[in-house]
């Protein structure tokens, strides 16, 4: 073991054993044993350490990253400067409690999601541990600083997994089942899906706007929530003028339009918020995942009338904005900005488009290929038809694995397969990431 933490990491996919290797089956065995069955077991490699777009297993084999944790590590793994910011921090302090005795780390990080967040308006922001707990904080903000309950929520939504943001989520299995009563005053509408609902962005609004008017009625809501861009629910990008619609009509009626960015965010779809793309600007923005590259922290970042509108001692948390999470975000946020990933985002997005739609004229399970930036998915349907066909997607999934290429799948069908790649692959490593991925999908087809 010591042997490999000299040893150079390197660029390049290299299987030595079959996938998962020995040495990760005898863990797999352990876990099994010691780590609740509850938790998805996604592709049982053992991880020991990473570099870059690479990640080597316990048994030497060295794989791509393609998912990035789910839109984490987006300036990649084991970044000097990140490793540098967080050392000197944890040597100085690891805690004191931002509420007991404050420090900078914390403020500067509120003030850089000031500057980066869409919108030139005066803001503040909390922090907090994961993006479930921002988004239960943005909802308390809404609903005081309206003083209304209602939440609107959209089909296909994912916003965490606490008891509030279940109700907030849509899918049931397996996130929601058996595990309620959920949090009520939550209503859902139905959401812009190109590929399924045919609507244009003001027609798919126009029919989520007169179900919040009929069913829910304009002066009881105190926010719309949407995913600018939907994850865990499919990658699903609403048709331009959907937000926009959306966003105008919750400042006309009073309420408070917040943008869960938790996935889309931190130049993952080629600007810093996916947001940015229709100039929307949203009344509070909900940040995790990209944030920190890896350490937990969530943010909720707001208008500052909005957010300070809640009495003194209403937000917190002992670790929100821990200090050492504070110092991978300032890394993070300086990494994104220095090395303009917003920039390389767009290049991903533009090769690997390219590549899986000229590949989709080839093959008959792909229904549609879409993304921005380098948040791109591939949804698989029934030859000849939209029906999902989540048994291909698996099938596709356990190809690349095993060939030592990470994916994620998701939809709310599990028809979905998500490309989220840290935005400093190399153009080698996505070509090689996207050979394998085309293989797969001619293998299922
Ligand atoms: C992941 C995610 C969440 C929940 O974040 P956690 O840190 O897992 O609690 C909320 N909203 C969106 C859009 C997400 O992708």
């Amino acid at each position: 073991m010591v042997s490999s933490l000299t040893t150079a990491i390197g660029t390049k996919r290299t299987l030595l054993t079959e996938l998962p290797g020995p040495r990760s089956r005898a863990l797999h065995e352990r876990r099994t044993a010691a780590v609740s069955a509850g938790l998805t077991v996604g592709f049982p490699v053992y991880i020991e350490r990473a570099e870059g777009a690479i990640l080597v297993d316990v048994d030497g084999n060295s794989l791509l990253d393609m998912g990035s944790g789910i839109a984490v590590t987006s300036i990649g793994h084991a970044v000097p400067a990140l490793i540098e910011g967080v050392s000197e921090q944890v040597a100085k302090f690891t805690h004191t409690c931002f509420m007991v005795t404050p420090y900078e780390a914390y403020v500067e990080v509120c003030e850089e999601l000031a500057r980066i967040t869409p919108g030139t308006h005066k803001k503040t922001s909390a922090l907090f541990n994961s993006g479930s707990e921002a988004v239960e904080n943005a909802v308390k903000i809404a609903r005081l600083a309206t003083g209304r309950s209602a939440i609107v929520v959209f089909d296909h939504a994912y916003h965490g997994r606490t008891n509030l943001t279940l109700a907030l989520t849509a899918k049931n299995m397996p996130y929601k089942d058996h595990f309620g009563p959920f949090a009520p005053e939550v209503y859902r509408v139905p959401m812009s899906y190109p590929f399924r609902d045919g609507l244009s962005g003001e027609e798919a609004a126009k029919r989520a706007i007169s179900m919040i008017e009929t069913q829910v009625g304009a002066d009881n809501v105190a926010a719309v929530l949407i995913e600018p861009i939907q994850g865990e629910g499919g990658f699903i990008v609403p048709a331009k003028g959907f937000l926009p619609a959306l966003s105008a009509w919750s400042t006309k009626n009073g309420s408070v339009f917040i943008a869960d960015e938790i996935q889309s965010g931190f130049c993952r779809t080629g600007s810093w918020f996916a947001c940015d793309e229709e100039g929307v600007i949203p009344d509070i923005v909900t940040t995790a995942k990209g944030l920190a590259g890896g350490m937990p922290l969530a943010g909720v970042t707001g208008r500052a009338e909005l957010m300070n509108a809640v009495h003194e001692g209403g937000l917190g948390g002992t670790y929100g904005g821990n200090p050492v999470a504070c110092a991978a975000a300032l890394a993070t946020i300086a990494t994104l900005r220095e090395q303009d990933l917003a920039g390389r985002a767009r290049e991903i997005g533009h090769v690997a488009l390219g590549t899986l739609r000229r590949l989709q004229d080839d093959v008959a399970i792909i229904g549609e290929v879409r993304g921005r930036g380098a948040m791109i998915a591939v949804e698989f349907v029934e030859p000849g038809t939209k029906n999902p066909n989540p048994t291909v997607a698996k099938a596709i999934v356990k190809y690349c694995t095993e060939n030592g290429v990470v994916v994620i799948s998701c939809g709310t069908y599990g028809n979905v397969i998500r490309l989220l790649p840290p935005l400093i692959i190399s153009p080698e490593q996505l070509d090689d990431g996207l050979s394998v991925f085309s293989a797969a999908i001619r293998a299922a087809n």
